[in-house]
């Protein structure tokens, strides 16, 4: 595995690669790597014939009093992490590749960014479409991997590549979770074994509206308040939001009757962490992804 840190290091390599009829899986993170991001370095595996990842703390994602500061940095297990599941370059551009002085031009997408954390955490997503348009552009991926857990992000990003004619195949991952349910996430590093307890009521909040849904009930008042509920009652846990919006336009849905997505935020401790599920209301059942 080669790991480089220029624009033009890495599409020598991408271009050598494309000469010979090789296809090229992208996924982009944030290193701290868990088993989530390693879930989608397997599905570009099978994708494609190699695999980039990119580790980059994008500074323009995050707001004014956020983590990025503490946000983990663990390049050497993250090597060893790309390393063992084949991946063929580690790209790892620093801020000076990615934001050179002067730089000047932001990418925004104008409506799936508004509600959910787009409310909560003004400008997270124009630096996320910033920086994801950038780093496709870099690499030029057939195929790019993006997991369920940021579900809106994953239906923002869908949509600049559609809107903005990238060259590229978006692949959605369902959420890998722990083995008591938590959705792994690279903030969960942040909490103490309490607050990881605590943590399992956004899972608990989120089946309790499965459970209901597959018995039946429809309207979205009826199935957040049982969420919100089982959150209230949860100490340590702040709920900053539940939903049940549309898949396709994250407007609000009052009642479940095509896909909607139902996405919960809460702040535990000192991390703000996010978890959501799918429903398809048509054929009544629970999808892994949008
Ligand atoms: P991050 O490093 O948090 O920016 O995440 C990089 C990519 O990994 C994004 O596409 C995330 O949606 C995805 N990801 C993070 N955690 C999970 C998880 N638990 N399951 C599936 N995908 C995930």
């Amino acid at each position: 595995m080669d790991q480089l840190e220029t624009v033009s290091a890495l599409r020598r390599q991408i271009s050598a690669w494309k000469s010979a009829g090789q296809t090229v899986g992208f996924v982009p993170t944030m290193g701290a790597l868990h088993e989530g991001h390693r879930a989608l370095m397997r599905a570009a595996r099978e994708a494609c014939d190699k695999v980039v990842v990119s580790i980059f703390v994008n500074p323009t994602q995050f707001g004014p009093g956020e983590d990025y500061e503490s946000y983990p940095r663990r390049m050497e297990a993250d090597r060893a992490a790309c390393e063992a599941e084949g991946v063929s370059i580690l790209y790892t551009p620093d801020e000076e590749v990615m934001y050179p002085p002067g730089f000047s031009t932001f990418v925004q997408e104008e409506m799936l960014s508004m509600p959910l954390c787009g409310k909560g955490r003004p400008g997270h997503f124009r630096g996320v479409c910033t920086v994801v348009t950038k780093l496709l552009n870099q690499v030029g991926p057939d195929i790019a991997v993006f997991g369920q857990k940021d579900a809106q992000q994953a239906l923002i990003v869908k949509r600049v590549v559609r809107d903005l004619d990238l060259p590229v195949q978006i692949q959605i991952h369902p959420i890998v979770r722990e083995e008591d349910g938590l959705a792994m996430s690279s903030r969960n590093r942040y909490l103490s074994d309490q607050e990881r307890k605590h943590a399992l009521v956004l899972q608990r909040g989120l089946k309790a509206i499965e459970a209901a849904f597959l018995e039946g009930k429809k309207d979205a008042h009826a199935l957040t308040a049982t969420a919100t509920a089982i959150l209230a009652a949860q100490e340590g846990v702040k709920l900053e939001y539940i939903e049940v919006l549309s898949a396709e336009t994250l407007l609000p849905s009052s009642r479940v009757e095509d896909k909607v997505v139902v996405a919960i935020a809460a702040k535990v401790g000192p991390a703000r962490l996010i978890d959501n599920t799918v429903l398809d209301g048509r054929r009544g059942v629970v999808l892994s992804h949008v």
